[in-house]
């Protein structure tokens, strides 16, 4: 599996590429903006972007969807409460990050316990509501993308409309501090951990 992470939107996300390199199909993970870095690195390895799945519905995270849509003619995966961001610029502040509005519906819903196959890797879908009340996390064998639910010793906002402290506290209890503890995260922002150090040092929990 090859996974690159690539700085994207005004607010550094972390937008992910992951590929089988046998297959050569891959997935893009929450591009909060276009990113050419991102272009190059698919088009020199001529990955086929099968999907692009989206964590949760913040403009940070979606302002590249309707370029990477377009260029590469993939589905857009995410879960259907968060359809509140993804349909209205307004509530997506995708004018404010990116300059222009976004605005689309995903083209398949996901999850809790869904699965997506992308070439020779199953993406196994979380539902971890807090952040936003339609959050998802992507467990690939034995990495999880957390999206803005958990960080390196820290959390995610949840002072947005439809945000739940109580709720993403008990997503990152029974959904992540559930797996192994070499789990590797990555998440949203900033750097990656496992959840064996973040059982033993976020301090929210
Ligand atoms: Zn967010």
């Amino acid at each position: 599996m090859d996974i690159k992470q690539f700085y994207t939107s005004p607010i550094q996300t972390n937008t992910y590429l992951c590929a089988d390199e046998n297959s050569k199909e891959a997935f893009i993970l929450d591009p909060g903006s276009v990113c050419k870095p991102l272009d190059n690195y698919i088009d020199s390895n001529e990955y086929k972007i099968k999907y692009i799945v989206l964590t949760h519905g913040h403009g940070d995270h979606i302002c590249g969807v309707p370029h990477y849509k377009a260029k590469y003619k993939c589905q857009v995966a995410a879960n259907k409460k968060d359809n509140r961001y993804f349909n209205d610029p307004i509530s997506n502040q995708s004018r404010a990050l990116c300059g222009q509005d976004v605005a689309f519906t995903p083209d398949i819903y996901v999850n809790d316990g869904d699965t997506l196959q992308v070439g020779n890797m199953t993406l196994h879908i979380l539902f971890t509501p807090g952040h936003s009340p339609g959050g998802i996390s992507v467990l690939v064998g034995n990495i999880l993308f957390s999206g803005d639910t958990l960080f390196a010793e820290s959390i995610g906002r949840t002072d947005f409309v439809g945000g739940s402290l109580i709720e993403l506290k008990k997503s990152v209890r029974e959904k992540m501090f559930v797996l192994p503890d070499d789990t590797f995260v990555l998440p949203g922002h900033m750097g990656h951990t496992t959840i064996g150090h973040e059982k033993q040092y976020n301090p929210f929990f």
